[in-house]
């Protein structure tokens, strides 16, 4: 069980950081942080193939909203197949959740990330490509993830960004607002990045 002063610092990454603030209020006035690479109804969709051939040479994945539902502890097994699938293409493989409870034990030999900065800070995404990836050029990384206003910080990094439509699950409020905003306003700039009858999920 944590600290009150570590459990308190837990839930802080999870909730309204500055820099969050920042980048959901300069999303507007800053397209260029909200191009996507490509948009999928579901993590399982993500075209290993394509990414290989697109010189894509390591992936980070968010957890919550991606892989399952919100804080969920356990994951489908074709989610756990997919990841499998991308690592064992030869791709470089780390989950990047700002949640830091320890429940991806189905993830056999992929790293988590840890001690970084939360997402959507640059830094978070540049330590986790450098210590947990291995590799050094944001040119050949992206992240997976259903959320513009976090994961979408990758742009911020150089990285490439593929949208997941989010799994829905019992998550706050203020979290799924400020998502569904971010995501709009990255419709609104690239109306054609996303596909217009999505899977069902
Ligand atoms: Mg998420």
């Amino acid at each position: 069980m944590p600290e009150p002063a570590q459990r308190t610092k837990l839930v802080s990454r999870e909730g309204l950081t500055l820099a969050k603030v920042l980048r959901f209020l300069s999303l507007p006035f800053r397209p260029k942080l909200l191009e996507t690479y490509m948009a999928v109804s579901r993590f399982i969709e993500v075209p290993v193939d394509q990414l290989k051939a697109d010189g894509i040479q390591g992936v980070l994945i968010d957890a919550d909203g991606t892989l399952g539902p919100h804080h969920v502890r356990e994951y489908s097994s074709e989610v756990v197949a997919h990841v499998d699938k991308l690592a064992s293409s030869g791709l470089k493989v780390a989950i990047y959740t700002n949640a830091t409870e320890d429940r991806f034990h189905q993830f056999k030999n992929i790293s988590i990330v840890k001690n970084v900065p939360p997402k959507p800070d640059r830094r978070g995404f540049e330590m986790a490509m450098k210590n947990f990836l291995g590799l050094d050029d944001p040119d050949v990384v992206c992240m997976i993830g259903d959320n513009f206003l976090t994961d979408g910080g990758a742009r911020s990094a150089g990285m490439r960004f593929i949208h997941i439509r989010p799994v829905k699950g019992d998550e706050p409020f203020i979290h799924a607002l400020t998502r569904e905003l971010a995501f709009r306003c990255a419709r609104f700039y690239f109306p054609h990045s996303f596909p217009t009858n999505p899977t069902p999920p």
